[in-house]
């Protein structure tokens, strides 16, 4: 068996033997490598995974290039910074935005996904971890958006997506995944959303996640081992 088929396997037994409800959980499997071929993306399709994660409009586009034909089958996720001017780029055919951060990028993809008359899948990223080089709504900032972003009729927010702080310290990590699911929770309650989705976890700490509760797992370099 090749490294990614074997890969994958693996990632899928640990969603069974992690996650608190494995039917729910997503695998998006992260292509910004460059180790990622042609022959490794088609490998993924091979093994049933058709969601891919991209964090640059450009590299994104290459493997639209690359892809050809077999594009068609991807449910494209953007989940790094996405600039304002880049959203007109990607509307079209995005399947899912994972990194809301800000309301005016909000309100810009709500107002190009108007004008295609798409409704747009979109997660609001957070950050927990404190670093400043990480992306994501200051967790004041969000609870003052909130409610400005439930009113942008051409976006669907879905839920919301963290990256974990960079330590090995395991209680960290787990405390930033906890923490997600309860901000999801408690927004549940205030605003009577319906916010189902966590994107959490990455290569290094997705089975900490998967027991948090996780959705969407994010799955780059793992894959490509
Ligand atoms: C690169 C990236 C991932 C995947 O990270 P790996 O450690 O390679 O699994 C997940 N989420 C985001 C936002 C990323 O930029």
């Amino acid at each position: 068996m090749s490294s990614v088929t074997k890969n994958v396997q693996e990632v899928l037994e640990d969603i069974k033997k992690y996650s608190i409800y494995p039917e729910r959980v997503k695998l998006v499997a992260v292509t910004k490598y460059p180790v990622v071929t042609r022959e490794k993306m088609l490998e993924l399709i091979e093994n049933g995974v058709f969601s891919f994660g991209e964090n640059r409009v450009q590299v994104l586009e290459e493997k639209l290039e690359i892809l050809g034909e077999e594009k068609n089958k991807i449910k494209w996720n953007f989940i790094g910074n996405l600039q304002k001017n880049k959203v007109k780029y990607i509307v079209d055919f995005i399947d899912m935005i994972h990194s809301i951060n800000k309301l005016s990028l909000a309100e810009e993809i709500d107002k190009r996904a108007e004008k295609i008359g798409r409704k747009i899948d979109v997660l609001i990223e957070i950050n927990l971890s404190g670093e400043d080089s990480k992306e994501g709504y200051q967790l004041e900032e969000f609870y003052k958006d909130i409610e400005e972003l439930t009113k942008l009729k051409n976006i669907n927010i879905c839920g919301l997506m963290t990256m974990a702080p960079n330590t090995e310290d395991e209680n960290l990590i787990r405390g930033s995944f906890r923490k997600l699911r309860e901000i999801r929770d408690e927004v549940n309650e205030k605003f009577g959303n319906n916010l189902k989705e966590l994107s959490m976890g990455m290569s290094g700490d997705y089975k900490i996640a998967l027991e948090e509760g996780a959705t969407i797992i994010r799955i780059g370099s793992k894959l490509y081992e």
